[in-house]
């Protein structure tokens, strides 16, 4: 830990990297550990344009379920831990997995999207976006003023990544010195590719995860003990 102190002060170029795996202790389940969400919900169904297109009502269900669920939880210790490596650094960016807008209601402040966010909707004809709040919701599925299906704004299997957020995070990683990569499968590409970047570029890699992923090969130090305690004590000890 004291190491990892060490180099969260002495860095100017620093990214963190995002999944799931961080929002665990506010309660929002991930994907694909064994009590994750793909192993009740068929991603088919859930997480591809198609699966929409073919019942938008049953996956709007699924979503309001969840953002209900995402909407009332708070950030915990993991998300402040990250919202302070941010003041330590001069150069900084945090790039994440999660579409649940945690790490923003912790205090980050410079936030790098790659599968959307839950709580804006998009819509399917002409690509307007909105607040999820100011949806309503009373008739499934939800319609634009236009006429066109909403969606929830978030990247679905087989989909695109945004292409100015995924543009931005590669030149972020291009120049960082030091990936701080927390609660992720690393498994999912193009996202996955950040860490490497990093690594490529001489910078340092030091992995948060009580599993082994692709990365931890290449990971300069791997912290598996992680739990609420961890994060309490290293934040006590980053006193900005
Ligand atoms: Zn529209």
């Amino acid at each position: 830990m004291d190491e990892l102190i060490k180099l969260i002060k002495n860095t100017k170029n620093v990214i963190v990297f995002t999944g799931a795996g961080i929002s665990k202790d506010s309660g929002i389940q991930t994907f694909r550990d064994t009590d994750g969400l793909w192993k009740d919900f068929d991603p088919n169904v859930y997480a591809t344009y198609e699966g929409f297109m073919n019942n938008p009502e049953k996956v709007w269900r699924w979503y309001l379920y969840r953002y209900e669920k995402i909407k009332s939880a708070n950030p915990n210790e993991g998300h402040y831990f990250v919202a302070k490596v941010e003041k330590y650094s001069q150069n900084f960016a945090l790039i994440t997995q999660n579409i649940d807008g945690l790490h923003t209601k912790a205090g980050s402040k410079n936030v790098i999207e790659l599968h959307g966010n839950i709580h804006r909707v998009k819509c399917c004809a002409c690509r307007n976006k909105f607040n999820t709040e100011d949806v309503n919701f009373s008739i499934l599925p939800p319609l634009c003023e236009c006429g066109g299906l909403l969606r929830p704004d978030v990247v679905w299997f087989g989909e695109a990544l945004p292409y100015k957020e995924l543009q931005l995070a590669f030149s972020y990683a291009g120049t960082a010195q030091l990936a701080i990569v927390i609660g992720t499968s690393c498994l999912v590409y193009p996202a996955a590719e950040v860490p490497f970047i990093v690594k490529r570029n001489g910078g340092a890699i030091i992995e948060i995860n009580p599993e082994k992923t692709p990365l931890t090969d290449y990971a300069d130090l791997h912290i598996s003990k992680v739990d609420g305690n961890f994060y309490k004590e290293i934040n006590n000890k980053l006193d900005l």
